[in-house]
């Protein structure tokens, strides 16, 4: 298996979440939702997960475990047992195939975060990659931005 493409997201703020990925697998497959996290012993790629959810009583809507209302109706959840469990929606089932993944995705993040941001910085360099080619056409295009 090979990781065909990364689109990095990258999260500004101090959060330990430094970016939000998605991955695609050779060329056919594609999982959104991985987390970079970064940790005391660098970066740590989390696969895609969800929050446990409860059943409301009263409307029988689905929400996050932990809530102290009802999201939907406004029902009060008596008191629950705080939880961070996540349960995964995707993962790989073996260690190769994880460093395969975290591999790709660690080394694409260091680069998004290298260039400054990739997709929240729109305003620089949107011309793409700089060659001199690239100078010749900004020639050209200078005229047709925006
Ligand atoms: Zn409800």
């Amino acid at each position: 298996m090979k990781v065909t493409d990364v689109k990095i997201r990258i999260r500004s703020g101090k959060g330990a979440v430094k970016a939000i990925v998605s991955v695609t697998l050779d060329d056919c497959f594609a999982v959104h939702g991985l987390r970079i996290i970064e940790g005391k012993t660098g970066f740590h790629v989390a696969m895609p997960s969800e929050r446990p959810k409860i059943s409301c009583p009263k409307c029988s809507k689905r929400n996050e475990v932990g809530s102290k209302y009802c999201h939907f109706c406004g029902f009060q959840f008596q008191a629950q047992e705080p939880s961070n469990e996540h349960r995964d929606i995707a993962h790989p089932i073996n260690q190769e195939t994880r460093s395969v993944i975290e591999k790709a995705v660690i080394e694409a993040y260091q680069k998004a975060a290298e260039e400054g941001g990739a997709c929240e910085a729109p305003e620089q360099e949107q011309g793409g990659k700089r060659s001199v080619l690239g100078g010749l056409l900004g020639l050209f295009r200078s005229g047709e931005e925006g």
